[in-house]
């Protein structure tokens, strides 16, 4: 144990002697103990060097009485002060821990005992204090501090804590915290949670919770064990705060990020992963899926004497319909320009054929505003499990191509790549009609 640093402020070397004196019979961990003289000293040495304890005789050369010990608390930040009265400043004791000071002792009655009681007393009563106020501090987080007894029932709680749940914490003393729950977590998770506090004294993680007017919310939730120094279960302290708010503009920052403005549509990149999955299935369960590319014809034209924004239009009307034509397990994304993809799970290669034909048929059929009539070519396949991302694309850029080059307006399945591609060469399920 470090021992004890005291600064002792006392003009009276026969007075600061005694001190030392008595000190020096005091058990461990002991003092080393600093003199001052004069109360310039003695701010001196408290911005020079730290100490845990101050005694100071409020009679000296360059400053008398309680504005003695004013002084020195504003330059002792941080250490606390015990007051030495002479028998001519008995009411002075009173005014000086009213001041501030920790404790007084009258000089006649020093003795090793209670000087030494006093100078450990007030140091455990300044941190104490320093610890409450911190406590307190971090009790006025923005956070929810709910703390339990080892039994669970509530002892504490904090404003924030009253602003994230609408309870009040009248309300909530004595309760089980069980009463936020929302039913969103099952037993297994409570299990796991209480074990994980059980051996490890901490738990971490998301969980919804229910507030007073029963809107259910997530909160992120860090709860710990507190023990004292005899190993005891004391308390359970959980802090919590409202994530929801944070959940949704994830996921709004996710939606933006994987979709397309002009038409609603999911973009490239989520078209990417959702292949990724679609191609771990057929290759892991061998799951079916189909898959169709299909482009605008003669778009530039229609850019060019309709208009961009007429183009614009068609676009989206375009990607309202194709969506309405599709089941709900299928995934369309704007895969670039006037070209779109689409993925079709449980499809093998005639129903592709067939959902291809019928998107044909209906974008043939449309009246589009501004834009009279449109018609799209599609490249069609389904994914075999030897396939990857750029052997399934490739392979529906192919077929694309070719549809364009049959005459437009058709769709034209690709079976394999070419060189063994069966269909290659059988003609397209529709033509020109
Ligand atoms: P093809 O029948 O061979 O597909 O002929 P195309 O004119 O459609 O040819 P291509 O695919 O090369 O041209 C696509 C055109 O689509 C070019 C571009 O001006 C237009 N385009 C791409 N994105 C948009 C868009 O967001 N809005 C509009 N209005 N036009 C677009
Ligand atoms: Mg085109
Ligand atoms: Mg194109």
């Amino acid at each position: 144990m470090t021992r004890h640093r005291l600064l002792l402020v006392e003009d009276n070397p026969a007075d600061a002697d005694l001190v030392e004196d008595l000190l020096e019979e005091v058990a461990d961990p002991g003092y080393t103990v600093e003199r001052a003289g004069r109360l310039d000293q003695a701010l001196q040495l408290l911005k020079e060097r730290p100490f845990s304890v101050a005694l100071l005789d409020l009679g000296l050369p360059d400053s008398q009485g309680l504005d003695t010990l004013r002084l020195l608390l504003k330059a002792s930040a941080g250490v606390p002060v015990v007051v030495m009265t002479g028998h001519q400043e008995r009411g002075t004791g009173t005014g000086a821990i009213r001041l501030g000071a920790q404790d007084f002792l009258p000089k006649d009655e020093l003795q090793p005992d209670l000087l030494s009681r006093a100078l450990r007393y007030a140091m455990e009563r300044y941190r104490s204090q320093r610890e409450l106020r911190l406590m307190a501090a971090a009790f006025d987080s923005a956070q929810a501090i709910l703390v339990t007894g080892p039994d669970g029932r509530i002892l504490r709680t904090n404003p924030a804590f009253t602003r994230i749940t609408g309870y009040a914490e009248e309300e909530v003393l004595g309760e089980n915290p069980r009463i936020l729950q929302s039913g969103h977590q099952d037993l297994e998770f409570y299990h796991r949670m209480w074990k994980e506090l059980q051996t490890r004294g901490q738990w971490e993680g998301e969980i919804w919770n229910r507030r007073r007017d029963g809107t259910v919310y997530p909160q992120w939730e860090t709860i710990s064990a507190v023990h004292n120094e005899a190993g005891q279960l004391e308390y359970y302290v959980a802090v919590f705060h409202d994530i929801s708010e944070q959940k949704r503009l994830e996921a709004e920052l996710e939606r933006e990020a994987t979709t397309d403005r002009l038409t609603g549509l999911f973009n490239r990149q989520r078209f990417d992963a959702e292949l990724e999955r679609a191609l771990a299935r057929t290759r892991r369960y061998g799951n079916d899926a189909g898959a169709i590319l299909f482009d605008i014809d003669h778009f530039k034209r229609l850019n060019d004497t309709c208009g961009h924004d007429a183009g614009d239009r068609v676009l989206v009307e375009l990607s309202r319909r194709t969506t309405d034509a599709l089941r709900r397990t299928d995934f369309l994304a704007r895969w670039g320009g006037e070209e779109f993809v689409v993925l079709l799970p449980e499809t093998g290669p005639d129903g592709a054929r067939r959902m291809a034909e019928r998107l044909r048929r209906e974008v043939a059929a449309t009246a589009f505003e501004g834009a009279g009539r449109v018609t799209v070519s599609l490249g069609v396949t389904v994914i075999h499990p030897d396939d990857d991302a750029d052997a399934l694309l490739k392979r529906l850029d192919n077929a694309l191509y070719d549809a364009k080059h049959v005459g437009r307006n058709s769709v034209v399945y690709h079976h394999r790549d070419p060189g063994e591609d069966a269909d290659a060469e059988a003609p397209p399920l529709s033509l020109l009609q």
